[in-house]
Order: C-alpha cells, then sequence, then structure tokens
C-alpha cells in the first residue's frame, strides 16, 4: 500500500477572486479528494490560501499537481511534504476552516513569518497549528 504522506503550501489567491470562487474551489475539492483517500483542510485569509493535504503519497501528489496549475492562485511555496504515521484531518476530505479573528495572536504571528521567516519548516509548523486549532472550533 502506498505510504501515507502530509502536504502543506502556501499560495496567493488570483486578483478578483470572490467568495463564491473560493466556495467553488472547496466543494470540488471535497468531491475530488473523497474519491482519492485524501484529507485535509483550507484556509483562505487575507488573499492568502494555506492548505494541507494528506493521503496516499500518489494521490497527493496527483491532486498537488492540479493545484499547482490553477490559474486561480500563484505563488505557491511548499512548506513540508512528507511521511506521517497519522492523519490530523482525517474526518474531512477538505475541511474549510473559517477565518480566523485578525486580532489572533496565532494568525498575526503566522501572517508575520510568511513575511520574514525564511525557515519553511517552521512557517510549517505554525501554519499546522493555526490550521488545527481553527478546524477544531466549530
Ligand atoms: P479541470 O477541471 O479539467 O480544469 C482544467 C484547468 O482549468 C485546470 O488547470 C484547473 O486548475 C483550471 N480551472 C478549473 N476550474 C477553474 C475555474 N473556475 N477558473 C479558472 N481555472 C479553472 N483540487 C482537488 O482535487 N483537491 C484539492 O484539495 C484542491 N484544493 C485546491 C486549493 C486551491 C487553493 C485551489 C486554487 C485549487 C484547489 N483544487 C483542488 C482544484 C485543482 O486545482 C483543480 O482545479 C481540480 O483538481 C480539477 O483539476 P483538473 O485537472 O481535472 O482540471
Amino acid at each position: 500500500m502506498d505510504a501515507l504522506v502530509s502536504l502543506i503550501y502556501v499560495s496567493k489567491a488570483a486578483h478578483g477572486l470572490d467568495a463564491a470562487d473560493i466556495g467553488a474551489i472547496h466543494h470540488g475539492a471535497q468531491r475530488e479528494n473523497a474519491s482519492r483517500g485524501v484529507t485535509g483542510a483550507l484556509l483562505c485569509y487575507d488573499g492568502r490560501f494555506v492548505q494541507v493535504l494528506e493521503g496516499p503519497a500518489a494521490a497527493v501528489q496527483s491532486v498537488y499537481e492540479r493545484i499547482l496549475a490553477d490559474p486561480r492562485h500563484h505563488d505557491v511555496r511548499l512548506l513540508i511534504q512528507g511521511p506521517t504515521s497519522e492523519r490530523l484531518f482525517g474526518q474531512w476530505s477538505m475541511r474549510r476552516v473559517p477565518e480566523p479573528d485578525r486580532r489572533d495572536r496565532t494568525v498575526v504571528a503566522f501572517l508575520d513569518q510568511l513575511q520574514h521567516e525564511p525557515n519553511a519548516m517552521t512557517q510549517a509548523h505554525t501554519a499546522l497549528k493555526l490550521l488545527l486549532r481553527l478546524a477544531a472550533a466549530t
């Protein structure tokens, strides 16, 4: 069986992308991922996407390659990709995490890291912490 992997990236939303577009991305992702055994979470905040994908290595790679080619975002930056022993978002084919409060300190730290922290591993750690907390919030 294919090894279980997890992948986190960040990207910038295309100019003019609205709430309906983001809703369509989310619904499409849920449909596609469910048929491939891929789970994860997606946040769109302040014109940026943060996404975690987890599942069998080949399935995650194939979804990620399609995401890379999608014109609805750009500047896709892979933060981390590798084997994992468990799924952190296993109950969601793609959880759309609610937008955080702008005063949320983890969000402020994350946005600050995106601009100033060169270490992708540190960014991935903060991104995951943020997504897990927001995903569990409702
Ligand atoms: P097709 O549906 O055949 O489309 C052909 C091309 O047009 C592709 O490059 C596609 O990206 C692009 N496209 C499709 N719809 C639009 C549109 N409305 N406007 C402009 N271009 C469009 N897919 C998943 O399967 N799982 C995910 O978890 C996932 N997460 C995503 C997260 C983000 C931030 C974004 C932007 C996209 C995500 N997608 C996800 C969608 C993914 O990028 C592909 O669009 C989708 O998988 C369909 O791929 P396809 O090759 O079958 O493209």
